[in-house]
């Protein structure tokens, strides 16, 4: 199962209180104005992702999906993580996203300049647990 990511890495950013492994999707299509990806888009690498995922099993990790609602199999990629004992996030530039069966946390809306980043007071964008209901930013 290969997935093309821009970047892979440790972060304690994306989710507040989680050990995140952050995946970057390649090939968002929202074209968001002012995205720190846009300029990198297409330079991807494809990863094994069931071998990456191994790497970081037992270790209490969230696996983080920075996009990847254009993947029509997105879905699969959330299960896998699930079924080996990850917390799942995802961050879709979509104003909504149903499909949450496998997911932990949702971050939902496009980066709009004049609204802020995710966590600004005016921002379009919202973090919720999924588990709990509550918007963590
Ligand atoms: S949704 Fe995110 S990755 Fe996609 S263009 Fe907008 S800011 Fe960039």
């Amino acid at each position: 199962m290969q997935l093309k990511l821009l970047d892979y890495t440790d972060t304690l950013s994306e989710i507040p209180g989680e050990l995140c492994l952050t995946l970057s999707l390649d090939g968002c299509p929202h074209g968001c104005l002012g995205c720190f990806w846009d300029k990198f888009k297409g330079q991807g690498k494809f990863v094994d992702y069931h071998s990456l995922l191994k790497k970081y099993q037992d270790k209490g990790y969230c696996v983080v999906f920075l996009g990847g609602d254009w993947l029509p199999n997105i879905e699969d990629y959330f299960k896998l993580a699930k079924d080996l004992g990850f917390k799942v996030a995802f961050y879709t530039g979509l104003p909504e996203w149903k499909r949450i069966n496998c997911l932990d946390y949702l971050k939902t809306g496009a980066y709009m300049k004049e609204l802020g980043p995710l966590g600004s007071e005016k921002s379009n964008q919202k973090l919720i647990n999924l588990k709990t209901g509550e918007q963590i930013k």
